[in-house]
């Protein structure tokens, strides 16, 4: 019997970034775990996620389903984890989530938690740390019941690029894609349908520089940007651009800023 249920969310081509976090948190929670990919042909996505230690990846494939209507998607996915029995059911922080997961909990008369950042124990049981009060403290909160409903994990987003905004008093934006995958809030959308801004410096963090997004930022006296890789188009419009994994430049740069 599985431990933990993953919902896979992808956009028919590909998985979404976001669901690998959601399976970094079954795997931080021990035991075997299943993955449920819903859609309508969706062979694609389902053999692309069998090289993920899932014991198996689960399949709801039918034309009812081809799209994500709140409450057929709930009971879809309510049915398969009576089937499978497992005890975590998650997901991302997403609108597509925030939208199905409630009615999960619901049917199976679970308690949910949301925005999960970390899992530790608390007297001698698993407690789950989330953001509260916009994200200016953090609760531990320990459930009761036999299952439970979890997404996660806004905590990268807000360690890398609340830290760096932090340590140079700057504001926070995002892109559509880190909008949708539930990073970000709406409202820090930058771009052609967000917001257009023209900071002194701009720094964008994994960015790719779609003309979209480019089209809130170039009023920005002076663009940095982080990319891995060395073709991204942002290159073309960055002033500064660097090659490097975000990961290990943004603590660096953090580090350095408050030490200067
Ligand atoms: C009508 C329409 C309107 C749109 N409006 C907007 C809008 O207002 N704003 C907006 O932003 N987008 C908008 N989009 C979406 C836009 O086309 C792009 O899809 C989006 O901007 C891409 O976001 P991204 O750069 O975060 O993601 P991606 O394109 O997925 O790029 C991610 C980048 O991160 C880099 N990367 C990944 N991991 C690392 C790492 N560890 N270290 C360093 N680099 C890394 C990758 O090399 C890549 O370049 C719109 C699209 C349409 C069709």
């Amino acid at each position: 019997m599985a431990e933990s249920l993953v919902l896979i969310e992808h956009d028919r081509q590909q998985v979404k970034r976001s669901s690998l976090h959601a399976i970094t948190l079954a795997q931080q929670l021990g035991g075997e775990y299943e993955l449920l990919v819903i859609g309508h042909v969706v062979n694609k996505i389902s053999s692309s996620l069998v090289s993920l230690g899932a014991t198996s990846v689960i399949v709801a494939d039918d034309p009812a389903l081809a799209e994500p209507l709140a409450d057929r998607y709930a009971t879809v996915i309510a049915e398969a984890v009576r089937k499978s029995g497992a005890k975590n059911i998650l997901g991302t922080s997403s609108t597509f989530s925030k939208d199905i997961l409630p009615r999960v909990a619901a049917l199976l008369d679970a308690p949910m938690v949301t925005d999960v950042v970390a899992i530790e124990q608390m007297d001698g049981s698993i407690s789950y740390r989330r953001p509260i009060n916009a994200g200016s403290m953090f609760a531990k909160v320990k459930v009761e019941g036999e299952r439970r409903v979890l997404t996660e994990d806004k905590e990268t987003f807000e360690r890398l690029v609340g830290g760096l905004a932090d340590a140079l008093g700057g504001a926070i934006g995002a892109t559509h894609a880190a909008v949708d995958a539930g990073m970000a809030p709406n409202d820090y959308q930058i771009g052609q349908t967000g917001k257009v801004v023209a900071p002194e410096l701009y720094i964008a963090l994994g960015i790719s520089g779609a003309i979209q997004h480019l089209a809130g930022i170039k009023d920005s006296r002076i663009i940095v940007a982080i990319n891995k890789d060395p073709d991204a188009p942002i290159c073309q419009t960055a002033t500064y651009f660097l090659v490097g994994d975000l990961y290990q430049i943004v603590p660096q740069l953090i580090e350095s800023i408050r030490r200067a």
